[in-house]
């Protein structure tokens, strides 16, 4: 990818961290108002689901931010687009797409096929513990 383009993402993800910084910002600030905000037991289970749903969203915003800024790190030393696994050039198509790419296309499908295996292992297991405390 030429320098232009590197700095024209490089421009993309620090806008796109600077609005993730202050969306992380705010919901953290609604978790703390609602604390008191629930004296019923069954408003506080509502609460508490929503609550749980922040966590899933900040936990996704946290992965992006540290996405964005390694891929920033990346830009300051000369190694964006290079692919962290094998050091091929990742191509300008999928940095387009996706500017935190830190795999090219062929790792990145060895990686998400290991994690996919994995996670119906951890399915099969969770299932299997569950049948087990049903009996
Ligand atoms: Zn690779």
């Amino acid at each position: 990818m030429n320098t232009n383009n590197v700095h024209y993402l490089k421009s993309l993800l620090i806008n796109n961290l600077h609005d993730l910084h202050l969306s992380a910002g705010k919901t953290s600030a609604e978790m703390k108002t609602d604390e008191k905000l629930f004296p019923d037991p069954l408003d506080r289970a509502t609460a508490d689901l929503g609550r749980g749903v922040d966590l899933i969203i900040r936990g996704r915003e946290r992965e992006l931010i540290r996405e964005i800024e390694e891929a920033l790190t990346r830009i300051d030393q000369g190694e964006f687009g290079i692919c962290q696994n094998c050091g091929s050039t990742i191509s300008d198509k999928r940095l387009w797409a996706k500017p935190t790419s830190s795999l090219c296309v062929e790792c990145k499908e060895k990686e998400e096929g290991r994690q996919r295996r994995r996670s119906i292992l951890n399915d099969y297991s969770a299932m299997a513990s569950h049948s087990y405390m049903s009996w």
